[in-house]
């Protein structure tokens, strides 16, 4: 049996006939949240049950949620194959209040997902890393917790919804799936989430970061830099012996990205160790000619972690630095903190409680 969430309308369309079914079935997938076909009542009886013996709609099982104060959520999704994910929901800013001044809802959610069950790039400062990789997720793996998500939060269809591949693994590892992915949520007839609400952030892999500007899919790009030399980047991320700074500044100048957009640099801020007044100094340098953001990340550590947090003082003082010189920065709003949700702060958790 075949996951409907795997396919592209295109596939679809070269899978089913007549063809003008791939539309309508993308609509109550996507639109409506049919969940077996029976609810699909535009199309025949007979149709519907000729689907049901060749096709699923496997949405991943959600096994936990845990609530930040901040509102933001974690989720543990189980796959079929009994291996777990982890995916983040962040309200944005952006509220309606009824009259009372009770929170109605957020105007603007951004979703982040993983694309793989474990990783390969093995940052020293990630709990990811330490699971080790165990595969690849399926394109319909990836669209399927953006709709359970929007579903188990009864997310109006028409809110905005922002992707950003900032889960557990690195996203270029899978590109083909990761670009399926794409594919799907930007439909019309399915989530319409356009590319440019889409970011992929990846720990720099040049050659790949080259082969998704090739592919022109329109989507933003974050690059996961936190050092401006080779040698401090090498500690933190020894994928950096293949891929050196210079090699993906190199790609990202070369990235096809929309004029009014910026790339996003990741920069995760860790005491002592690359928090100066030099580092600072260098990543200005490192930027010059490049249309970038970049946002500074706390540190959050964890248990078994060699690094610490650096003070508010020092990351203020890094983000003016940076301002001083015209470069956008922001020091982002650890969302979620209390439940582990920053970036490479996710692992795989296993049916038996190893975390
Ligand atoms: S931080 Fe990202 S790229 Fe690095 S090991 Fe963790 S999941 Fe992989």
């Amino acid at each position: 049996m075949k996951n409907l969430l795997d396919f592209t309308k295109a596939e679809l369309e070269n899978l089913i006939s007549p063809k003008f079914r791939a539309r309508q079935i993308y609509e109550w997938i996507y639109k409506k949240n049919a969940k077996n076909f029976d609810e699909m009542t535009n199309l025949p009886k007979a149709y519907r049950s000729e689907l049901g013996e060749k096709f699923t709609i496997d949405l991943p099982q959600i096994s936990s949620v845990q609530t930040s104060s901040d509102k933001s959520k974690k989720y543990l999704f189980a796959l079929k194959d009994g291996h777990t994910i982890e995916s983040v929901l962040l309200p944005m800013k952006e509220k309606s209040y009824d009259e009372d001044g009770n929170l109605l809802h957020f105007e603007r959610y951004t979703i982040c997902v993983s694309s793989q069950v474990g990783c390969k790039i093995g940052c020293t400062f990630c709990l990811t890393a330490k699971g080790g990789f165990i595969r690849n997720l399926t394109p319909g793996e990836i669209v399927g917790q953006v709709l359970a998500i929007k579903q188990d939060n009864k997310i109006p269809y028409e809110r905005r919804v922002n992707i950003v591949y900032m889960g557990m693994g690195e996203p270029l590892n899978n590109l083909e799936n990761l670009k399926k992915a794409i594919e799907i949520f930007k439909d019309n007839d399915g989530l319409a989430i356009a590319p440019r609400r889409q970011t992929v952030s990846t720990s720099g892999l040049s050659s790949q970061i080259k082969k998704l500007g090739e592919m022109n899919l329109g989507v933003l790009l974050a690059i996961s830099l936190h050092a401006v030399s080779d040698e401090i980047r090498e500690k933190l991320m020894p994928i950096n012996r293949a891929y050196n700074i210079a090699s993906i500044m190199d790609a990202v100048r070369n990235f096809p990205i929309d004029m009014r957009k910026r790339v996003m640099f990741e920069y995760l801020m860790i005491d002592g160790i690359n928090d100066s007044k030099t580092d600072a100094k260098l990543l200005v340098k490192l930027l010059n000619g490049i249309k970038a953001k970049v946002n500074l990340i706390y540190f959050n550590p964890h248990e078994g972690s060699p690094y610490k947090r650096p003070s508010k003082e020092k990351m203020e003082g890094f983000r003016d630095y940076l301002q001083s010189c015209q470069v956008t920065c922001t020091i982002r709003q650890s969302k979620g903190l209390d439940i582990s949700a920053a970036c490479g702060q996710l692992k795989e958790r296993y049916k038996n409680g190893n975390s």
